[in-house]
């Protein structure tokens, strides 16, 4: 008999939604957050995919220059080495890589530099622009935010403090939109019983989420 709470270890449930099976609610969650902002993702097994090594992270996007990984608590130091030999290879074999690490509670930050969640990045940096950094894969002490452009819309990680600015027409981007905060209320309260019905409508801003009766 195992009487002491903190001791229970919460399985992580096989989760169904958008036509795949996720190891977890947590990894669907954001799924379902990358929906709604109308991030492209291939998951894990997806034909898409292209995997560098036995470990994987989660997600893959941007055509594969970009990975995230999501775990509800921060990745162990095992994981960390894997993960570092992954970005390694793919770094060598197809060009720049990086991968985003995200853990905690999936929400809307309340400032910049204050979000509920943490995702941080591990890349290689270009010696010539951060000559002072070393050259290896390392995993950069700065936190990073999902931010919309207010000017194209275009959603990616970004600096969560500092000035960040759109990758695409340089104008400032926000991680406190009206559609940010809306995807991260549904992909953190949507009850999972209910996603069979899920309807999600990406086209119009504000994202809309409804659950069909
Ligand atoms: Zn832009």
């Amino acid at each position: 008999m195992n009487n002491s709470k903190s001791a229970i270890k919460v399985p992580a449930l096989s989760t169904a939604y958008g036509g795949r099976i996720f190891g977890s609610r947590y990894k669907a969650r954001w799924a379902l957050f990358m929906d709604l902002i109308g991030i492209e993702y291939a998951y894990r097994h997806d034909g898409n995919y292209q995997s560098f090594g036995a470990w994987e992270p989660d997600f893959c996007v941007d055509a594969g220059a970009t990975y995230l990984h999501v775990s509800p608590l921060p990745i162990e130091s095992e994981r960390l080495n894997q993960a570092k030999f992954f970005v390694e290879k793919a770094n060598a074999e197809q060009g720049f890589t990086q991968l985003f690490l995200i853990h905690g509670r999936i929400g809307a930050p309340r400032r910049a530099d204050d979000s509920p969640y943490v995702m941080r990045r591990l890349c290689k940096h270009d010696s010539r622009s951060f000559p002072k950094d070393p050259p290896s894969f390392a995993l950069e002490d700065i936190r990073y935010a999902w931010g919309e452009c207010a000017n194209c819309f275009d959603v990616s990680p970004n600096f969560a403090d500092g000035d960040p600015s759109c990758r695409f027409c340089g104008e400032d981007t926000t991680c406190t939109s009206e559609a940010l905060k809306e995807a991260y209320r549904a992909a953190q309260s949507i009850k999972l019983d209910s996603w069979a019905n899920l309807r999600l409508t990406l086209a119009v801003r504000p994202t809309k989420v409804e659950l069909l009766t």
